[in-house]
């Protein structure tokens, strides 16, 4: 089993947790085995039907604040170098979501260090308000839990993870103490909307199997057997989706070497590794990050798509920035994007 799964104990155990943002993956599993949900899935509430735009409306492909948005991609790459080990959450707070707000607030672990505005409510709302004003909320329905975290300052800033009870549906961590940027918090919540944009239950249905059994080998290497299409450890993405096209044109060729590389158990070798990879492959990603896994390339790339102008086509790391202008329904959702970054970026 690769890194993305790990083990947490204790209160933590209730929570799946997966696909840090700019830091190792990580996917929380209970110790216990728990109870198989029914075995129908929910679907996604509201499935996102792409709104067609008037026959006069305009898609906007340069944003009203091209400085700020630089601004964003500059605090995003000078980021680009920080280490990308996952360390223990001493905190975890979950709130549920209702009527777009948060709403009970569940102290999964407490830390004395975490004290102030970093732990009050007003912050905490502050940061869900924000990421709620600049996704549009058809776009993230399934995103029914906030979590505000914390693993000290530094390391891991956001993540999200298909919810333990009910995979369709998701939870958005934000490390509280990470958040006084707002470049970089910009960044990376484009970047986790990445990961909701292309991991969601309609892109990849779930594999309750592997989710259940992640300890499971055998499971696992039968399910991605199985799948004739892109495995993204949460499931077998379809035919059509985002990520199965981005695996095929940009993953296909070097994954084998990639693969030898992820499954090295030795953190420090592993790491080692990687930058190798990524030297050897450098004009082909946009971030160190990126070669972490193909979910994680995709989800830097849709952050460039959104953040950055159309590039020439000269390079295959832009390649992947222009992947998404094949889409009418993502560039018109770039457009909804950059109005409602421009709007709500605080000053
Ligand atoms: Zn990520």
């Amino acid at each position: 089993m690769n890194r993305k799964y790990r083990h947490l104990v204790g209160t933590l155990a209730l929570l799946l947790s997966t696909l840090a943002c700019r830091a190792a993956t990580s996917l929380i599993f209970p110790d216990t085995p728990t109870p198989l949900p029914p075995a129908t899935l929910t679907p996604l509430p509201n499935t996102p039907i792409p709104t067609l735009p008037a026959p006069t409306e305009e898609i906007i492909l340069e944003a009203a604040c091209p400085l700020l948005l630089s601004d964003i991609m500059d605090a995003a790459l000078s980021d680009a170098n920080s280490s990308e080990k996952f360390s223990e959450e001493d905190y975890y707070v979950l709130y549920t979501i209702d009527d777009d707000k948060l709403k009970t607030r569940e102290d999964v672990v407490a830390s004395n260090n975490i004290g102030g505005e970093y732990d009050s409510r007003a912050k905490h709302e502050s940061l869900w308000n924000y990421f709620a004003e600049i996704i549009p909320e058809d776009e993230r329905k399934f995103v029914t839990k906030f979590a505000v975290t914390s693993d000290g300052r530094g390391e891991i800033l956001a993540a999200v993870s298909p919810n333990y009870d009910n995979p369709s549906e998701w939870t958005l961590e934000v490390d509280t103490l990470d958040t006084d940027d707002n470049f970089s918090l910009t960044y990376t919540l484009m970047h986790e909307f990445g990961h909701l944009l292309t991991l969601n239950s309609k892109q990849v249905p779930v594999n309750r199997r592997v989710l259940y059994n992640i300890d499971d080998i055998d499971i696992y290497e039968q399910a991605v057997a199985q799948c004739p299409q892109y495995f993204t450890g949460e499931g077998c993405s379809t035919i059509d989706s985002y990520i199965n096209e981005f695996f095929k044109r940009f993953w296909s060729h070097f994954y084998e070497e990639w693969q030898e590389v992820d499954e090295i158990d030795d953190e420090d070798v592993y790491y080692d590794r990687l930058d190798d990879f990524h030297d050897t492959y450098q004009d082909q990603f946009l971030t160190d990050y990126a070669p972490t896994s193909p979910a994680e390339d995709i989800a830097e790339s849709w952050s460039f798509f959104v953040l950055s102008p159309k590039p020439d086509n000269n390079s295959i790391a832009n390649e992947k920035i222009l992947f998404f202008y094949e889409y009418p329904e993502l560039v018109r959702l770039r457009g909804d994007i950059l109005n409602r970054v421009c709007e709500a970026f605080p000053e």
